[in-house]
């Protein structure tokens, strides 16, 4: 696979989700870093997006629910390069009836080289990077040259 880069802007699209037992936790650090996250354009899953929209007073596009295809969703969004972050608290110590969809997100989180923080150390370390209010040229797979080359 060759590779081209993605212009991610200075305003980033950042995508928030949380399972269960750990929206408390990213609630409670979002307010905490509502000052940043109100810079940027913000997503989340349904659950998730609705708590934070009415903690928050910011506007939030939710997606479906988790377990109801919102992980899917963001996946989608994220393969279509219009998701630039991703912070998932996905629940480490309980199974989810979802984690095949869990397992594909993270999958394209990797595949299409965007940031991901799955517990709030990283979370913050990612807001306070030196990248997160500047232009980022993020590398990522030549799909369409390789489609070209094919034919
Ligand atoms: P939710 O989904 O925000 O709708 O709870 C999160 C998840 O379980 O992936």
């Amino acid at each position: 696979m060759e590779y081209i880069t993605r212009e991610l802007a200075q305003n980033k699209h950042i995508a928030l989700v949380a399972h269960d037992h750990m929206k408390e936790s990213l609630l409670d650090w979002a307010e905490v870093r509502l000052d940043i996250l109100k810079n940027h354009k913000l997503y989340a899953t349904g659950t998730t997006g609705t708590m934070l929209s009415q903690k928050l007073k910011l506007p939030i596009e939710s997606l479906l629910s988790g377990p109801m295809g919102g992980d899917q969703q963001l996946g989608a969004k994220i393969a279509e390069g219009k998701i630039d972050i991703l912070i998932f608290l996905w629940d480490p110590m309980n199974a989810a009836p979802h984690d095949p969809d869990v397992k594909a997100l993270l999958r394209l989180a990797a595949v299409w080289n965007i940031p991901v923080a799955t517990n709030l150390a990283t979370a913050d370390f990612i807001l306070d990077s030196y990248h997160l209010d500047k232009v980022y040229h993020a590398r990522i797979p030549d799909y369409k040259g390789y489609l070209a080359r094919r034919t």
